[in-house]
């Protein structure tokens, strides 16, 4: 079965791949889909991002769809910088700028609880779609450390750890993260659509 992924970056493709892989399972990315129309993240929860990039996407192509839309979130700022991360700081986007803010807009607060979210959404060729979540829960710290990965992986700790995820080894970072468990979450629950076993969702 052919599995269309919403992502043009071939590295995310391997590390789908390295999880859900299946003999038959050919994942195609919009590379080869040049005139796919650009889908506007403007929902206002991961669910609905990552639902609307795979409907969008299976509905203009006819294939099964995997959309995902990740984030992180501060409990003590309400949830922020949630659907915002990417642009947090504005435009236009600088990982070292919402790093900053992050840090601003927490002080010298003490409830620096925070979690990685990442929710994946599969969607049959006619629309209808499915989610799970992956999360990876941690704290930020008081400046940032570390130069491997991006965007807050520079303030972020995961649990149980005192590097950060910028200064943990990038390949374990990729095991214990939040698009791991997610990926994990996909493979657990939508096993049967990898095999070629499912025609839709209805
Ligand atoms: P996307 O939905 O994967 O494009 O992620 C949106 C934004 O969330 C990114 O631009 C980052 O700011 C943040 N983010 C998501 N996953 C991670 C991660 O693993 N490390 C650091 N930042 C992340």
């Amino acid at each position: 079965m052919k599995l269309l992924v919403s992502t043009r970056n071939p590295h995310k493709l391997d590390e789908l791949l390295a999880i859900v892989a299946r003999p038959g399972l050919v994942l195609l990315s919009m590379r080869e889909f040049p005139d796919l129309p650009e889908v506007i993240e403007d929902g206002e929860t991961f669910d609905a991002n990552a639902r609307k990039k795979a409907v969008t996407l299976a509905l203009a192509t006819g294939h099964w769809t995997l959309g995902d839309d990740s984030g992180l979130e501060v409990p003590a700022l309400g949830g922020e910088p949630g659907v915002y991360s990417a642009r947090y700081a504005g435009e236009p986007v600088s990982y070292p700028a919402n790093n900053a803010k992050l840090l601003a807009r927490l002080g010298d607060g003490t409830d620096r609880r925070a979690r990685f979210r990442c929710v994946l959404a599969l969607s049959d060729p006619s629309g209808h779609a499915r989610t799970v979540e992956g999360r990876c829960e941690g704290v930020i710290t008081e400046a940032p450390r570390g130069t491997h990965g991006f965007g807050y992986d520079p303030v972020f700790v995961p649990e149980g750890h005192h590097q950060t995820f910028a200064e943990l080894d990038p390949a374990y970072k990729n095991k214990i993260s939040h698009r791991a468990a997610a990926l994990r979450a996909a493979d657990a629950a939508w096993g049967d659509v990898f095999a070629g076993g499912v025609t839709s969702f209805a």
